[in-house]
C-alpha cells in the first residue's frame, strides 16, 4: 500500500546531448528590458548576454505535448487546474485530491503528474524529471563569438487586417544552425513506472521536433532537433561506493531511440 511520503529513490537517469536549433529560435525575456536599437523583442539571456534556453520552457513545452496526447487517448482527461494571471489565466492539467488516503495514488497513476509534478490542492507530488537550462555548446559559442553577435534581428511585419496599415516588429532571435547542450535528470522512484516515464518522454521530444519551442512557431521559428543523447544510468548505490558496477551509459542518439533502449536500463535496475 502506498502512504504519504512513500518515494523511495532507486537511483537517477542522467539525459545528456544536444538540442540544436534549426530554424531561429527566439524565446523571449523580461518584458521590462528597455527597447534598444529599435528592438521590440528580446531573448533571454544569462548575466553576461549569452542566449540559453531555459529549463523552465523546455520541461513546460514537453509537459503540455504529454497533456495533450494524454487528452487524445483518454476523454475523461481533465485541463482543468488553472494558473497564470487573472487577466491572463493559463489552463493546464493537475490531477485533483480526491481524499488523503487515495491522493498519491491517484497521482501516481496519472503519467503527466509523476513526470512533471503536482501541487494543486493540499498534497503536492514533486516532479520526477528534472530539466536543467540549456547553454550555448562550446563550438557554437566560438562561431558566434567570431561574427560578433550571439543573436540577429529579424524584421516580421504583421498587417492590420482592416486596415492594412503594416506594423513591423523587430524581433532578435539565436541564429539557425546554434547548438546547446541539454540536461534532464529522471529520479526512478518506480522501476515498474520507468518503461511508460521514459516512453513518454521519448515521444514527446519527437512531438516537440515537429513542434517548436518560444514564440513565433507558426511562422516558423523555433524548430529544434535533438541529437546525440546518452543516458547514464546510476544506481543509489553508486552514490555511496562510486563503483562502476552501479553505473551504465546507454548511448541514444536521437529520441526515437529510447524506446528501445529503455528494457536495458530497466534489467540494470533488476525490474
Ligand atoms: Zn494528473
Amino acid at each position: 500500500m502506498i502512504t504519504r511520503n512513500t518515494r523511495p529513490l532507486f537511483g537517477k537517469l542522467i539525459l545528456t546531448g544536444k538540442i540544436r536549433a534549426v530554424t531561429g529560435l527566439h524565446i523571449g525575456g523580461p518584458e521590462a528590458e528597455l527597447k534598444i536599437g529599435g528592438i521590440d523583442s528580446f531573448v533571454i539571456k544569462d548575466p553576461i548576454g549569452i542566449p540559453y534556453i531555459p529549463g523552465s520552457s523546455l520541461k513546460g513545452k514537453l509537459r503540455d505535448i504529454l497533456e495533450r496526447k494524454r487528452q487524445a487517448e483518454d476523454s475523461n482527461f481533465k485541463f482543468d487546474h488553472q494558473s497564470g494571471t487573472q487577466a491572463n489565466p493559463v489552463y493546464r492539467h493537475e490531477c485533483m485530491d480526491k481524499d488523503e488516503k487515495e491522493w498519491q495514488e491517484v497521482s501516481l497513476k496519472c503519467p503527466v503528474c509523476r513526470l512533471f509534478g503536482k501541487s494543486r490542492d493540499s498534497f503536492n507530488i514533486p516532479s520526477r524529471l528534472i530539466v536543467r537550462d540549456s547553454f550555448l555548446d562550446q563550438r557554437s559559442k566560438e562561431m558566434l563569438e567570431r561574427i560578433g553577435s550571439f543573436t540577429e534581428v529579424k524584421g516580421e511585419n504583421t498587417l492590420d487586417r482592416i486596415t492594412s496599415a503594416a506594423n513591423p516588429r523587430f524581433i532578435e532571435r539565436v541564429p539557425p544552425d546554434t547548438v546547446f547542450n541539454f540536461e534532464m535528470v529522471y529520479n526512478i522512484e518506480s522501476t515498474e513506472d520507468l518503461k511508460e516515464d521514459m516512453n513518454n518522454l521519448s515521444s514527446a521530444l519527437q512531438v516537440l521536433e515537429d513542434d517548436g519551442i518560444g514564440g513565433h512557431v507558426s511562422r516558423g521559428y523555433g524548430k529544434v532537433s535533438f541529437e546525440g543523447i546518452k543516458v547514464t544510468a546510476k544506481k543509489i548505490e553508486f552514490y555511496r561506493t562510486q563503483e562502476d558496477r552501479f553505473i551504465k551509459e546507454v548511448e541514444i542518439g536521437h529520441p526515437s531511440n529510447l524506446k528501445d533502449r529503455v528494457q536495458e536500463i530497466q534489467i540494470f535496475f533488476g525490474s
